[in-house]
């Protein structure tokens, strides 16, 4: 694990800590749809084609629609002082302004699948993780939870 990404893990679960958690409870059912701009889409291809044979890694900017059950996603950031190797990607999360518009990030798997590591799961940021694999097409684009559970994808 890379030192960016243990800050992340830290940050991360802070946040966490004071979001409001339905701990003790039934976990809500959660069926989320991420729904991409055309844009979002192909600036995420482009962007991990830009890196292979590294990862590439975004933050994922749109508007949680939870009433809908849709993360709508329109727009990328790249994040300040990313790191980039063939297996693993990642920022420190402290160096962001606190937006609610940052709904996850996407990232990209030069070699394997589009399914999140556990590192991915513990290092997760909001409430999406976008997953592109080799050779960045769009049908190689997964969405994952939390718990990294496979969400479905519209791009519109
Ligand atoms: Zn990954």
């Amino acid at each position: 694990m890379s030192f960016f990404k243990r800050l992340l893990n830290q940050n991360d679960r802070k946040n966490h800590h004071q979001a409001p958690t339905n701990e003790g409870k039934k976990p809500l059912k959660v069926n989320r749809t991420i729904v991409l701009t055309r844009e979002a889409a192909d600036g995420i291809i482009t962007f991990a084609k830009s890196w292979h044979p590294n990862e590439g890694i975004l933050i994922l900017r749109g508007e949680n629609k939870h009433k809908k059950g849709l993360v709508h996603i329109d727009g990328l950031v790249v994040p300040p002082f990313a790191s980039h190797g063939p297996y693993y990607s990642g920022f420190p999360s402290y160096d962001l302004p606190f937006d609610l518009s940052y709904v996850g990030t996407a990232h990209s798997h030069p070699g394997g699948t589009n399914r999140p590591s556990l590192q991915d799961l513990n290092n997760f940021f909001g409430l999406v993780s976008i997953i592109i694999s080799f050779p960045y097409e769009e049908n190689c684009i997964g969405a994952f939870d939390r718990n990294g559970k496979s969400l479905s994808i519209t791009i519109t």
